[in-house]
């Protein structure tokens, strides 16, 4: 084993760079001398100590000087790397997490990590189905985004038969379509990607292009380029009861209508996918230039012009600071302010040294990721967990405040040179009611610029020239952007899905929708959804983690079909009802349940139609494989 040499200033500057439990681990594959993690210096237990984990700054750099001598030693003896059992791995597990490793959540940290290089959500093995049945098996997979990506590739390790249509030219989905300038992921890149497709991330939180070039690279490795038919929109999808199949209808970029047919159909379309307009009045008399955020007009120069924004989520958290600095003035019409998530790292760079650790220090890499996963994995879901005997307006827990008050002082801190904005944003609602944002302090910077001003007075109406808001002022704009969001809860929007007997799914969920596990749907057989109802999360866990998930289920639905010999399966009714009555029970618990709070986490009669209400692991345990009682099979 080597490891590639560097001078000892590259080095050491390398170890500065490092997360010191996880250099103190990859030190132990070096040596196999677990005394180092027996000793004094550990991690401790705690989300809010960051990524020094408690350990003091003597100490780390007492370890940083043990690496220098470890790895030069290694390099010089050129060392093996050490045979460590699996009692080894758990331990070393545990002192990542400053925890036990317990049950199943001790399993589902094990896999996660793939020290042996076993994939972590390989679905149940198809050994034994006859390859001829798995090719005759043909599934139809809509979307080439993060999720439908996964999904071809899994169907193409196991030799079934698959397509993947697409409206859009290509590959990516929200990384395609979301081109508004500061676009980046807000999940640590480390955890917000495949687990077994790791990657040289330039940012700890990077750019839409990057994401872009992850997924394009997906896809070209694994083969998927072929499967794939683009710039070609589903317009419906409809099950025949007689052939147990299921038709799609598509029009190409070319207005020619194509029509496909397979045994079953997986909905990898997302939830935040189809951009929202607000339903203010006179929206359409505004001659400016307008659009939203999801569909940018790079076309158009901004340089001084006079703009005006509705909307402060995520979208707008991201492009406003970006747009301030060449345009004229902007103008922020903030309906809600949100909840910021102080996160200092959220546009820096990785450094070189980290690289370096992280491709070429053996297995750094790995478990660097899996103390992202594992600290960010049940996150802050405590904290965001109604208490019942709490009575505050603002918080729903001790917890939820003690959260509250380092987020509200980060806000005063940042904000001290501009009092005036300090109650404009901060929220009067609990933490978690919406979607808590991260920044760096550029947010409220750009809020505090010479050309920008927030208005919180509600808009009246769109005129002409601008917006007029409520208390009266008239504002004139050259642009106006929307950074309204997406309809989330209109799933599959604006595409038509029959079932049995033609019923319609907008008849089916009359504005409410539901499915078990959020993938199967009564009377929609043998049509899969990632992403769907309820699985969506936004405090703990990262949505490739839920996807994975997903698609390993699906995929054990498909084995399942075929094993049996049997053709279509479709969710029973009562195990469905049973499981969102059980959803609904969660979400009450969570501050995202809080009445009077709208978010596009809830749909329009108020029921939280997005959001997973329990722990990751949860839901891992409920998606493992499909409990063939859970379905008729036909
Ligand atoms: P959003 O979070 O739904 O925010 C929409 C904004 O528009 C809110 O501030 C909302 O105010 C405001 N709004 C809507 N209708 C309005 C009206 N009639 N008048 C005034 N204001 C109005 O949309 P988004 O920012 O596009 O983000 C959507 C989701 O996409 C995010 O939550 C996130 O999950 C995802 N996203 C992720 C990233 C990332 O990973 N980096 C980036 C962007 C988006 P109210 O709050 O009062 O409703």
């Amino acid at each position: 084993m080597t490891i590639p040499d560097l001078s000892d200033t590259q080095l050491r500057d390398a170890l500065a760079c490092a997360h010191i439990p996880s250099l103190m681990v990859s030190l132990v594959h070096l040596t196999g001398d677990l005394a180092l993690i027996r000793g004094d210096i550990r991690p401790q237990h705690g989300f809010m100590l960051g990524p020094d984990c408690g350990i003091s700054e003597a100490h780390q750099q007492h370890i940083r000087d043990l690496a220098f001598d470890t790895i030069r030693a290694f390099q010089s003896r050129h060392g093996q790397l050490a045979d460590l059992g699996e009692d080894a791995i758990v331990e070393m597990c545990e002192f990542i997490i400053a925890a036990p490793l317990e049950g199943p959540y001790g399993e589902l940290l094990q896999r996660e990590l793939v020290i042996g290089g076993t994939e972590t959500f390989a679905h149940d093995s198809f050994a034994g189905i006859p390859h001829e049945a798995r090719a005759s098996f043909r599934v139809l997979v809509v979307g080439a985004g993060m999720s439908g990506l996964l999904a071809a590739k899994r169907l193409k390790d196991e030799g079934i038969d698959f397509v993947v249509i697409d409206k859009n030219a290509g590959v990516g989905g929200t990384w395609l379509e979301n081109t508004y300038p500061g676009c980046r992921v807000d999940s640590a890149n480390h955890m917000y990607s495949y687990s077994f497709e790791p990657y040289d991330w330039p940012q700890h939180f990077s750019d839409n292009h990057v994401l872009l070039a992850y997924f394009e690279r997906f896809a070209d490795k694994y083969g998927l380029r072929e499967h794939l038919v683009l710039d070609t929109e589903v317009s419906s999808a409809a099950f025949d009861e007689g052939t147990g199949t299921w038709r799609l209808e598509t029009e190409n970029f070319r207005g020619e209508a194509v029509k496909f047919e397979g045994n079953a159909v997986i909905m990898a379309t997302g939830q935040l996918n189809r951009p929202r307009l607000p339903d203010i009045s006179g929206r359409d008399s505004f001659s400016g230039i307008a659009f939203h955020s999801a569909r940018w007009a790079h076309a158009q120069d901004l340089t001084g012009r006079r703009i005006g924004v509705i909307g402060t989520g995520a979208s707008a958290f991201q492009f406003v600071p970006e747009i301030s600095k060449v345009a004229g003035d902007v103008t922020v019409f903030q309906r809600t302010p949100p909840w910021i998530l102080p996160t200092p790292e959220y546009h820096d760079s990785i450094p070189e040294g980290k690289h370096w650790l992280l491709n070429h220090l053996p297995f750094y890499g790995k478990w660097y990721r899996f103390w992202v996963f594992h600290s960010a994995g049940e996150g802050l879901l405590d904290s965001v967990r109604r208490d019942p005997d709490w009575h505050n307006a603002r918080s729903i827990s001790a917890k939820n405040e003690e959260v509250t008050q380092i987020l509200e002082a980060f806000v005063r801190e940042q904000l001290a040179g501009r009092p005036d904005l300090i109650n404009a944003c901060i929220p009067a609602y609990p933490l978690g009611a919406k979607r808590g944002l991260r920044d760096n302090g550029a947010w409220l910077q750009s809020l505090c610029r010479d050309n920008v001003q927030l208005v919180t007075s509600k808009i009246e109406a769109i005129h002409e020239r601008g917006v007029r808001t409520r208390n009266g002022q008239n504002f004139e704009f050259d642009v106006l952007i929307y950074g309204t969001g997406f309809k989330a809860s209109d799933f599959f929007f604006p595409m038509q899905v029959y079932g049995r007997g033609g019923k319609t799914l907008e008849a089916h969920w009359q504005g409410d929708p539901r499915a078990y596990l959020g993938i199967a749907i009564p009377d929609f057989p043998n049509l899969f959804v990632l992403y769907g109802p309820n699985t969506n999360i936004v405090i703990n866990a990262s949505i490739t983690f839920f996807s994975e998930c997903e698609v390993r289920y699906v995929m054990g639905c498909i084995r399942l079909l075929l094993a049996e010999g049997r053709s279509v399966m479709d969710c029973k009714k009562d195990v469905h009802d049973a499981y969102n009555e059980w959803i609904d029970r969660g979400n009450e618990q969570m501050a995202w349940g809080t009445p009077g709070v709208s978010t596009w986490y809830k749909n329009a009669a108020g029921r939280v139609t997005q959001n997973w209400p329990y722990s990751m692991l949860e839901f891992w345990q409920q998606t493992k494989s499909p409990n063939a009682a859970d379905y008729q099979l036909s």
